[in-house]
């Protein structure tokens, strides 16, 4: 799918601008003067979690600008402090290179199984699409530089073939995995690789609201809040995106 096509058919319900203002009183008054947007992207993504950076990597890599806010002072949301354990199989690379014999078919038998008591009424059209992702899902992970302990897998959810890895701590500095939590080597990973490959991520920004044509309803863009405060007491105005002022603009195509 070339870039057109990916923001035409897939990215305009999320492809968004955003106003930053300072409070919701004023919020509400630049709505209604938004004429010219100070940013503008294809794709706006709110939260850089574990969610926001495999879609802003997906979005860019077809050909979309993409702009994350994310609220907090760094990236990582839950899976910064979570445990970094990924069951997903259905012949991933790494099954293979433990010699595990897996598929898409497996996955949803395993996780539709009428034995399985947490399992047995799952959403068979869901799980479904879930399988068969599975595989693809996890190379992803590794094809954007996130690293596993290479220990043979281990069964999980009841499943019938071990699927179960878990993410390398990313470094010793504490402060960058947040208490050495193995999650820190999926999403710093996750955050060198849309980094490097040109996503802009805005920390200290939160979402407020999304603007909408009145009469279309379409989403033309977010308005969001910088904490400017917080970006200068920690030095990362730069990472944060910030300029000097408490307001700014960004614009969707
Ligand atoms: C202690 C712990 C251990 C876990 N262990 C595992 C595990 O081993 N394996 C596993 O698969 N799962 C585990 N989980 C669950 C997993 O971490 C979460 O399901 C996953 O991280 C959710 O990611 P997300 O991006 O969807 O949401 P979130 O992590 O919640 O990310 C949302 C992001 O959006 C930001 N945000 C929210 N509102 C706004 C706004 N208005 N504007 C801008 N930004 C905003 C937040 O700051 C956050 O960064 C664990 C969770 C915890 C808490």
């Amino acid at each position: 799918m070339n870039r057109r096509k990916f923001i035409t058919r897939g990215a305009l319900g999320v492809g968004a601008t955003a106003l930053v203002g300072v409070s919701a009183q004023e919020d509400a008054a630049a709505q209604q003067r938004i004429t010219k947007w100070d940013r503008s992207a294809d794709v706006v993504i709110a939260g850089a979690g574990a969610s926001g950076l495999c879609a802003a990597i997906m979005a860019r890599d077809q050909g979309a600008s993409v702009l994350i806010v994310e609220q907090n002072h760094d990236i990582g949301g839950h899976a910064m402090v979570s445990g970094g354990r990924i069951p997903l199989g259905g012949g991933t690379r790494l099954q293979k290179k433990f010699g595990i014999a897996d598929s898409a078919d497996q996955v949803y038998l395993d996780h539709t199984d009428f034995h399985n008591l947490e399992l047995r009424y799952s959403d068979r059209e869901l799980v479904r699409v879930w399988a068969d992702e599975n595989a693809a899902t996890f190379d992803f992970l590794l094809d954007n530089g996130v690293q596993f302990e290479e220990v043979t897998p281990t069964l999980v959810n009841g499943g019938t073939v071990p699927r179960l890895f878990r993410t390398k701590v990313y470094s010793d500095d504490l402060k960058v995995t947040i208490n050495g939590s193995p999650g820190s080597g999926l999403v710093r990973a996750l955050e060198k690789s849309a980094r490097a490959k040109g996503v802009e991520i805005l920390l200290n920004h939160t979402l407020t609201r999304i603007v909408r044509d009145e009469k279309s309803q379409r989403v033309q863009g977010i308005v969001a809040k910088i904490d400017m405060a917080r970006c200068w007491r920690w030095r990362w105005a730069r990472r944060c995106g910030a300029r000097r002022t408490s307001r700014a603009s960004m614009a969707a195509r």
